[in-house]
């Protein structure tokens, strides 16, 4: 797997993924894959993602999604790996990450030999040994190294722990990899850690590209925190430039805006379902096109929490402070009977076929169809956005494009 890039505009990179397999694909950047969980679209059946994207790189899966169910076991004996099992398309590549972007860091539990990795049976700590039997049996076409992330805010000490760990977890793994044709067939991509240290992240980032990987996975940098630009930036200094950096978690818009402007090319859609995980629709339009967002919105909430003091209520203002502005909360009264699509010129099957009212009245009625038609929505904005970006970098009308869209 390698990185051409084809232009730079502005300082983000505007290039081709290019894969060494038989069918030479490639993937054109900026990229965003589809975000899953258990191996599948939240919401979706395969049929409905086949029917609707065409236009999303590749598939993320992520381990807290998949070692209790399926699970390795299952794997070894079926034999044809995680692609096949979970009927994924040929043409998309599967890439597998160690943690989910949508759970909290929770790097206490990490220790010098094992990573542990949640999902809701528990916990699960996973060693080098375990994680190349992984790699084995869900033979992934991409796969992030197991590696020690570390959240903003944690000390010098955990934060150079976090490297040592994570450069010896991807010395095993490539050590290993040199005897085995299976692992040789999947493309290893090294992590970039080192918590807020900007010295641990050079280290780390220097270090990683010295080792044979496709690539780099860009981990623990969170957009909500302090400097995260400079950080990024500083990683990105460090890396080679004709391999490829992969950057996930949920991002809205702007983040994605700075994230390519310091040198990202991939990106996936976790975003999309958390939006749709709080009863939210996209609005990914330019900023004239879009829709002003609830003024009363969390006033409203706390009103009726107070009546009720009910704990699902608090739960959802929990959600609800979370809401960007690009975000829609449809489960909001003023959209009773409101006749008109969730984002109006959207040609999404969602907007066409059904009105906000409609899809209030699901939420209301605890309908899973509300959460189906809002993830088709919501993938289907996510995904015109980035190729929206795509042709303005293309264009070079990438400057207007974006002044445009962040005009409030
Ligand atoms: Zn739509």
């Amino acid at each position: 797997m390698e990185f051409h890039e084809i232009k730079s505009v502005a300082g983000c990179r505007c290039g081709e993924i290019r894969f060494n397999n038989s069918e030479r694909q490639k993937i054109n950047t900026p990229a965003c894959m589809l975000y899953t969980r258990g191996g599948a679209a939240p919401y979706l059946t395969n049929e409905l993602t086949e029917d609707f994207f065409d236009d999303y790189a590749g598939v993320h899966v992520t381990l807290p999604t998949l070692f209790q169910y399926p699970g390795p076991d299952v794997l070894q004996t079926y034999g044809k790996g995680i692609s096949e099992f979970l009927g994924i398309q040929k043409k998309n590549f599967v890439f597998m990450s160690v943690y989910d972007p949508t759970q909290e860091i929770q790097c206490s539990y990490n220790e010098d030999k094992n990573v542990s990795v949640w999902n809701s049976g528990g916990r699960k700590k996973i060693n080098v040994d375990q994680f190349i039997e992984i790699l084995k049996s869900f033979k992934p076409n991409i796969a992030q190294c197991l590696c020690d992330t570390v959240p903003s805010g944690e000390s010098c000490k955990r934060n150079r722990k976090s490297v040592d760990r994570t450069l010896k977890f991807l010395d095993e793994l490539l050590e290993c990899r040199k005897n085995s044709d299976m692992l040789k067939s999947i493309e290893i991509l090294g992590s970039v850690e080192g918590g807020d240290s900007e010295t641990e992240r050079v280290r780390c980032a220097v270090e990683t590209s010295k080792r044979e990987v496709a690539g780099f996975v860009v981990e623990g940098i969170e957009p909500s925190s302090q400097n995260w630009e400079e950080l990024l930036k500083t990683c990105i200094k460090n890396l080679p430039s004709d391999r490829p950096r992969f950057f996930p978690g949920p991002m809205t818009p702007d983040h994605i805006f700075s994230a390519l402007e310091c040198g990202i090319d991939v990106f996936d859609s976790s975003f999309a379902y958390e939006a749709t995980r709080r009863g939210c629709s996209l609005n990914l339009q330019c900023s004239s096109k879009r829709c002003k967002p609830e003024l009363n919105h969390t006033n409203d909430v706390t009103e009726k929490c107070k009546a009720t003091q009910s704990k699902e209520l608090e739960e959802n203002i929990s959600e609800n402070i979370k809401k960007t502005r690009f975000e829609m909360n449809i489960a909001n009264i003023r959209y009773k009977e409101d006749f008109s699509s969730l984002v109006i010129g959207c040609s999404c099957y969602s907007c066409t076929n059904h009105t906000r009212a409609y899809i209030y009245h699901l939420l209301e009625t605890k309908e899973m169809l509300a959460e189906v038609l809002l993830m088709i929505h919501n993938f289907h904005q996510y995904f015109s956005f980035f190729k929206k970006l795509r042709e303005a970098l293309n264009n070079d009308t990438y400057e207007t494009f974006k002044q445009d869209f962040l005009r409030t």
